[in-house]
């Protein structure tokens, strides 16, 4: 118990070739991916159609199709949006990143960037959520910090500030907070 360190959530690429039968993967080829809880860690397997067992599924797994990864000199350009301060703070590992990291999940799920494959609960009874990034195919794993409303806009502000907008200053009224007032 108490395992100080964050490495239960992680990005993890998809890998190149089967990992039972090694064969590549070709460009848009359906493929298998199954979590797996391996020596205290979270791991992804990617196992071709031949070689997937349906019966032996690991924690958690579902059927994708295998993109081949852009050229890398394509992300140096772009300048910071949610997805790339999502993976420059999940490199970090800060705890205190924890919020965040999970707003700009929520954000980019919202623009079908990432999509929801599973809910896991950590070793230390957090939950742990699942997602798949639909065009490359890398698995994020991210904490749920199970922010109540009020931490939300909070956390919100911060999200829009590391993105290099204005936060909002003094706060206006939220929608659900006028409801409130007029009900
Ligand atoms: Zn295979």
């Amino acid at each position: 118990m108490g395992r100080e360190s964050i490495e239960n959530w992680r990005v993890q690429k998809c890998a190149k070739a089967c990992t039972k039968c090694e064969k590549v993967f070709a460009d848009k080829e359906k493929l298998f991916s199954k979590l797996m809880f391996d020596d205290g860690e979270y791991v992804r397997r990617d196992l071709c159609k031949e070689c997937w067992d349906k019966k032996d599924p690991g924690l958690s797994s579902w059927k994708t199709t295998y993109v081949e990864p852009p050229p890398p000199q394509e992300e140096a350009v772009k300048k910071e949006n949610a997805e790339s301060l999502l993976r420059k703070l999940i490199a970090k590992e800060n705890e205190e990143d924890l919020n965040a990291i999970f707003i700009l999940t929520v954000m980019l799920e919202r623009k079908k960037i990432l999509v929801e494959r599973d809910v896991q609960t950590t070793e230390d009874k957090r939950k742990l959520r699942i997602y798949e990034h639909k065009k490359t195919n890398e698995t994020f794993m991210v904490i749920d910090p199970e922010l109540k409303l009020d931490e939300l806009e909070s956390v919100q502000e911060e999200v829009v500030v590391l993105l290099g907008g204005q936060p909002r200053n003094p706060p206006v009224e939220t929608d659900v907070e006028a409801r409130a007032d007029a009900g």
